[in-house]
């Protein structure tokens, strides 16, 4: 597949145009940034991890049934993806409280709700990635009900197969973030990434953080704690 122009030069990555109108390639850069853009640095070889990790993540998901834009992985740090048109809404799925929520509810970090809490995001860099309701996606033309039910199912069908696959790698699935794209027959689809980057992860044992919170409170060690998930995942799919 011939990688063709810029399409798009995100934080952490780049969207180019392939020779298949219909395809993309997804190039992971070394970047990391936190706090909306406020914090970022270059932390080596990054992008091969989280590429690593998203893809086989996406694999696990794509093998069980699960619609996404992933297609395959083509490089360390790229791989090719069904071209879609961005829906922007984010959604949070939360097993444990943490960051905006605990802060938000006045709740302990890491306690665990009686039941999965979503949370949907208006996904708008200038306005902070608001907390939206199904009113206001819809009233605004982002969604219609049916999507949304697509996307709040779609939601608790992947952290069901992860929150699985995390802990047979020992791993607390804390809470993660999902984006979605419509596929070229209208269809709602997974877009973006899952990888240390979108989600909370915590060591079943001793609850250590293996995610971008790492890098958000400055507790060093990032792309090691980066790796040790991707190890940790490989020897659980297998
Ligand atoms: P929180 O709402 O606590 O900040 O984030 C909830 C979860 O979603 C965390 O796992 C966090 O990493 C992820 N998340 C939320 N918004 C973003 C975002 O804009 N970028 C990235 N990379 N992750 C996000």
């Amino acid at each position: 597949m011939t990688r063709r122009e810029l399409l798009f030069d995100g934080n952490e990555k780049q969207v180019y145009a392939t020779d298949d109108d219909k395809l993309v390639i997804f190039r992971f850069k070394d970047e990391i940034t936190a706090y909306n853009n406020v914090k970022r640095a270059k932390l080596k070889d990054k992008g091969i991890i989280t590429n690593a990790v998203s893809s086989l993540l996406f694999e696990y998901l794509k093998d069980r049934g699960v619609d996404t834009h992933f297609v395959e992985r083509i490089g360390e740090r790229e791989q090719l993806c069904r071209k879609i048109c961005i829906i922007p809404l984010e959604l949070i799925v939360r097993n444990r409280v943490a960051g905006t929520e605990a802060m938000r509810l006045g709740l302990p970090e890491g306690s665990e709700p009686a039941s999965v809490i979503l949370n949907l995001r208006y996904n708008n860099d200038t306005l902070g990635d608001p907390l939206i309701n199904d009113t206001e996606a819809c009233a605004l033309g982002i969604a219609t009900p049916a999507d949304l039910k697509v996307v709040y199912s779609t939601g608790l069908r992947i952290n069901t197969l992860l929150k699985d696959l995390f802990a047979r790698a020992g791993i607390i699935l804390a809470d993660f973030k999902l984006e979605f794209g419509r596929a070229s027959d209208g269809s709602i689809i997974v877009s973006d990434e899952i990888s240390p980057d979108t989600s909370r992860l915590w060591d079943a044992q001793t609850l250590e953080k293996l995610d971008k919170d790492r890098f958000r409170l400055d507790l060093g060690d990032v792309a090691d704690s980066y790796k040790k998930v991707y190890e940790r995942l490989k020897a659980a799919v297998k």
